[in-house]
């Protein structure tokens, strides 16, 4: 499976002004040969590097590869749309291959910049560190809110699956974003606290309208990213860890319904939009694939009516968004936890489940 791992890079005064000034260079390039190619309609990459290499090299003294990996990203832009002019950002991400990059010992990568190699030390966590052994490919130079980073992809081979005991199952989203089998809640007071507050805000500003106002939800609309995005991988995290613990597999409920099908109340809609469920899917996915854990989805039909204890169906069984009482044997739980563990004891309708193994850890598209 691929995974991308952020190096962040901690450079000299001097290394940031040549980080700066490089990237910048390098996207006036792939402005101006943007322009040539599309004027010239010649913006595959071959007819590009044949008719401007030269120039696009001696114009912004770039070294050979780095006009090269300019050629292709512009080449890779017009692959997806050749109709208007590709136009790229001031400090678009710009890729770079093993011959202008390596990661050294002593946490260190040596990078090409203008004026010749250089050595920059880099952070990066345990977990970073591991995934940076299986480093393969070219690996993107980004600026991201004022830091440098390095992002790599990593390869490696999957982990053998373990057969597992039984199945952790792992309702979404209706009281809790995460309830399991075991009657675990996996959202705290904290996320719930902050998703009430980022609904009024959001309202508030909309309400205003203003430009600053709508400058101001641009940025909130980040930092609301950033913070679910942080409280996914936590969560996900959380549930493959109890899994492994207990021996099971995870099994979790088709999310096609949480927008469509659910009948909520306005208010709870809000809160089910108001969370990226796709987003931990995904996570909770590769992580189990990493950990060697199977995860299985499962159709979501009448979970949340259905008794966990006597597989009795019916609307009436539940009494409220969070209180299940089964009509047929008495049975009551929390709603979620009932969900769970219906979800915990269903076949699987799709299985192995790995639609996105690929997943990119910065929340800027990394190119263009
Ligand atoms: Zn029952």
């Amino acid at each position: 499976m691929k995974l991308v791992a952020n190096i962040k890079l901690h450079p000299s005064k001097e290394q940031e002004i040549l980080l700066r000034s490089t990237l910048e260079r390098c996207n006036e390039a792939c402005n101006w040969l943007s322009e040539q190619a599309f004027g010239a309609k010649t913006i595959r990459q071959y007819d590009m590097q044949k008719a401007f290499y030269r120039e696009l090299r001696a114009r912004f003294e770039l070294t050979a590869q780095v006009a090269i990996q300019c050629i292709k990203k512009v080449a890779d832009g017009y692959k997806i749309d050749q109709k208007s002019m590709r136009e790229f950002r001031k400090h678009s991400a710009q890729p770079y291959d093993d011959r202008i990059f390596r990661v050294m010992t002593g946490d260190m990568i040596s990078i090409w910049l203008l004026g010749g190699r250089q050595k920059i030390a880099f952070v990066c966590g345990d977990h970073q560190r591991k995934l940076l052994e299986h480093r393969k490919g070219e690996v993107d130079l980004m600026l991201v809110r004022g830091k440098w980073y390095i992002a790599c992809v990593c390869d490696f081979d999957d982990p053998a699956l373990l057969t597992p005991d039984g199945m952790l199952g792992v309702d979404f989203g209706i009281v809790n974003i995460a309830t399991d089998s075991f009657g675990n809640e996996y959202s705290g007071a904290k996320i719930e606290a902050y998703r009430e507050r980022a609904v009024k805000r959001r309202a508030t500003l909309q309400r205003i309208g203003t430009r600053a106002a709508k400058r101001r939800l641009r940025k909130l609309s980040g930092i609301q990213q950033r913070f679910q995005k942080h409280e996914n991988h936590c969560i996900s995290k959380a549930i493959v860890s109890t899994a492994e613990r207990s021996g099971l597999g995870i099994r979790l409920e088709d999310l096609t319904h949480i927008r469509s099908q659910v009948k909520a109340r306005k208010e709870q809609r809000k809160r089910l939009h108001n969370w990226s469920f796709g987003q931990l899917r995904t996570f909770v996915q590769y992580k189990a694939k990493q950990a060697g854990i199977p995860c299985e989805i499962v159709d979501p039909r009448n979970t949340s009516r259905e008794c966990a204890e006597c597989g009795h169906i019916d609307k009436r069984n539940r009494k409220s968004q969070s209180e299940f009482r089964c009509v047929a044997c008495g049975h009551s739980n929390n709603a979620d936890h009932n969900a769970a563990r219906n979800i915990s004891g269903r076949g699987a309708i799709t299985h192995p489940m790995f639609a996105h193994t690929f997943v990119p850890c910065v929340v800027e598209s990394p190119r263009l």
